[in-house]
């Protein structure tokens, strides 16, 4: 066994199963003693929501945090987000200019403040209205010179971010400031806005998709198989477990 770099969305893939997930826990905070595994945890969540689940499901402590869809990340426990990162996000991106873009489509509703990010701005769209708001939104925000991306998920949420943003590449930045090779690198995730995590990087990269994953994942799937990848048969944490095991990342 060797030390290797644990990348996890939370909602629906670590969280879901209390019990698998003790389960999990346990096998990784052994493996972080032993051997020096790195847990990072990728989530759309902003720093308030992520703090709430945290203590509710008491998770582990992570070596590093990607919140907001990869537009922050705190590493070792700093309350503050890692300057490096911000400053790579702050080239062509202008919250200001993207809300005055957004102000003209009345089909977005602004999610609560605590969601309202330094490098994110969230709102909720039905999956009805985004067939038709999500190309002309697009345009819009492109011509305006903006370097930015829409990241529709889970058939209701809507973010925008900086185009250098998600959570692929906050992964790719740690990887490489820990030196982790691919082959010793794993991401887990369920939804769409975990495509990012599976996508970037390179192809020796490990995946694991949960046994629960949501129609739009698995679609993405189906059409980029590969064999670096793997669907669990399993749910949430009991999905990740089965994915460590098959690829010898753990016992
Ligand atoms: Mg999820």
């Amino acid at each position: 066994m060797a030390k290797f770099l644990f990348v996890t969305d939370l909602d629906n893939t670590l969280v879901g199963d209390d019990q698998a997930l003790v389960e999990l826990n346990d096998r990784l905070h052994q493996h972080r003693q032993q051997y020096g595994t790195k847990i990072v945890y990728a989530t759309g969540r902003s720093p308030i929501l992520y703090q709430q689940l945290q203590a509710e499901k008491n998770l582990l402590e992570p070596d590093a945090l990607i919140l907001a869809v990869g537009t922050e990340i705190y590493i070792n426990g700093n309350d503050s987000f890692d300057p490096t990162w911000a400053e790579k996000l702050s080239e062509g991106w202008d919250r200001n200019l993207v809300l005055s873009i957004t102000d003209k489509f009345p089909q977005l509703q602004l999610q609560p403040n605590s969601e309202q990010r330094p490098f994110k701005v969230s709102f909720f769209l039905t999956q009805e209205a985004a067939v038709f708001v999500l190309p002309l939104l697009k345009s819009e925000l492109l011509q305006s010179g903006l370097n930015i991306k829409l990241i529709y998920s889970s058939g209701i949420d809507l973010d925008i971010v900086p185009d250098r943003s998600d959570k692929g590449q906050a992964v790719q930045f740690l990887r490489q400031k820990w030196q982790f090779v691919a082959q010793k690198t794993v991401v887990c995730g369920d939804s769409g806005n975990d495509i990012a995590l599976f996508a970037t990087g390179s192809n020796e990269q490990r995946g694991i998709i949960v046994g629960n994953a949501r129609p739009e994942l698995l679609e993405w799937h189906a059409r980029h198989p590969a064999d670096h990848r793997y669907l669990a048969k399993n749910f949430y944490a009991g999905g990740i477990l089965e994915g460590l095991q098959y690829f010898g990342l753990i016992e």
